[in-house]
C-alpha cells in the first residue's frame, strides 16, 4: 500500500548512464510510404532558424522570476548549495500556472556525493525507495532534521505510524546515498492524501548547470499537484490502468514548457530536442516504442504533443493542472480514441531541418 502511493520516474536511470547499450542496431521503424512530412511555412522556419542562429541557451539552473507565494504553502527542507530563495521562486513560478492547487507540498533536497562506480542500485538499501547509488555526504543532524520535518508534516493529517514510517524511509535513503527524485503522497483520508512531499537529490552533475536538474524539478512538482494515485484513476475508461503513463507525460511536459519559458525560447525548440533525445533512445534500441518504463515519461511527453499537434489536447489543460486533478474523470482529451492514436503514431515524426521535428501527416491525421 506505501509503495504505490510514489510515483517513480525513471529519469535517474537515463542520466545516471545506467541505461545499458543495446547492439548497434538499426531503427526497427521503417517509415511508411504515407509518412511524408508537411513542410513548415516560410515564416515558421524564418522564425525557427533566427532563433537557433542566435545560440540560445537552454534553462540549467533553479532560475525563476520572484512570484506572489500562491495560497498553497510550501514546506521546504534543503540541505543542497541551492539557496532556499531560488528553489521557493521556482516553485511559486510552477505553482501559479496551476489553475487551483488541491494539495501541500514538503520539498526535500539532499546533496550527494559523486556516483558511485559501476553505476547501480544503491547497497543495503532497506527502504522502499530505488535510486542510483550515490557518496552519501548528508550529516547525520541533517538526516534527523529531515526525518522530522516530514513527520511533523504528515502527523496531524496521517496519523504518527504512517508519519514516522515515512519519514524513517526517507531520511535512511539519504543516508545511505540513494539518488532520488521522486513525488509521494498520503492515502487513506482525503487530509491525508492532500499532503504530498517531493525529493530531490542533488549530485555533483546536477549541480549545474544542468537542463535535466531544471526539467527534473519542475517534473517532481507537476507531480504533486496531479490526482494521488488509486485504483480507480483512470483517464480512458480503458480496462489497463492508464494513470501511470498520463501523469508521467504530463509531468514531462510540463517540465519542458517551462524549461522553455524560463529559457525564453520558442518551446519548438526544447521539444526538437526532447524529441532527438529519444528518436537517438529509439534508434539505439535502448527502449521501446510501447508506452512503458524506460523512458514512459519521456515518450508520453510526446504523445500528448501529438495530441495536442491533432487539435485533441489543449496546451492549457495540461499546464494548468486540471486534466490530471479529478483521478480520471474521463475528459475528452484521453478518450481511448484519442490514446490509441496516441500510442500508434507518438514515434512518427522526423528531422525537418536541423532540431526541428515534426509529426508524419499519417500521425497527425489518422
Ligand atoms: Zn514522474
Amino acid at each position: 500500500m506505501k509503495t504505490k502511493s510514489l510515483i517513480l520516474t525513471n529519469i535517474s536511470i537515463i542520466s545516471a548512464g545506467l541505461l545499458l547499450l543495446t547492439s548497434c542496431a538499426t531503427v526497427s521503424d521503417e517509415p511508411s510510404a504515407d509518412s511524408a512530412l508537411p513542410s513548415p511555412t516560410a515564416e515558421e522556419m524564418a522564425a525557427i532558424e533566427e532563433e537557433v542562429s542566435s545560440k540560445p541557451g537552454f534553462a540549467e539552473a533553479l532560475d525563476c522570476p520572484k512570484s506572489p507565494i500562491p495560497e498553497s504553502q510550501l514546506s521546504l527542507v534543503n540541505f543542497s548549495a541551492y539557496p532556499d530563495d531560488e528553489i521557493i521562486n521556482c516553485f511559486n513560478f510552477a505553482a501559479n500556472k496551476i489553475a487551483e492547487m488541491q494539495t501541500d507540498v514538503m520539498m526535500i533536497i539532499y546533496p550527494v556525493g559523486p556516483i558511485l562506480l559501476p553505476p547501480g542500485e544503491v547497497k543495503n538499501n532497506d527502504t522502499y525507495y530505488r535510486g542510483a547509488g550515490f557518496e552519501p555526504v548528508i550529516t547525520a543532524d541533517q538526516r534527523d532534521s529531515m526525518a522530522s520535518s516530514l513527520e511533523s508534516y504528515l502527523e496531524p493529517a496521517c496519523g504518527g505510524e504512517f508519519a514516522t514510517y515515512q519519514a524513517r524511509q526517507v531520511s535512511r535513503f539519504a543516508e545511505l546515498g540513494g539518488g532520488q527524485q521522486v513525488a509521494g503522497g498520503g492515502s487513506g483520508s482525503d487530509e491525508c492524501a492532500k499532503k504530498r512531499w517531493m525529493i530531490l537529490s542533488i549530485d555533483p552533475d546536477r549541480a549545474g548547470p544542468s537542463k535535466e536538474l531544471v526539467t527534473t524539478f519542475f517534473h517532481e512538482v507537476f507531480h504533486t499537484v496531479q490526482a494521488s494515485p488509486g485504483p480507480t484513476c483512470n483517464y480512458s475508461g480503458a480496462p489497463d490502468d492508464d494513470q501511470f503513463w498520463i501523469h508521467e507525460a504530463g509531468a514531462s511536459f510540463f517540465g519542458l514548457e517551462i524549461a522553455a519559458e524560463l529559457a525564453d525560447l520558442d518551446s519548438a525548440l526544447v521539444w526538437g530536442d526532447h524529441m532527438s533525445f529519444v528518436s537517438n533512445l529509439l534508434g539505439n534500441q535502448e527502449i521501446s516504442s510501447e508506452f512503458e518504463d524506460p523512458g514512459i515519461a519521456e515518450k508520453g511527453a510526446i504523445a500528448l504533443r501529438l495530441l495536442a499537434e491533432r487539435g485533441q489536447l489543449e496546451t492549457s489543460e495540461v499546464m494548468d493542472g486540471s486534466l490530471f486533478q479529478n483521478c480520471g474523470g474521463q475528459p475528452e482529451a484521453f478518450s481511448p480514441q484519442n490514446i490509441q492514436a496516441a500510442k500508434d503514431y507518438w514515434f512518427d515524426y522526423s528531422e525537418v531541418s536541423e532540431g526541428v521535428f515534426r509529426f508524419s501527416e499519417t500521425a497527425l491525421t489518422q
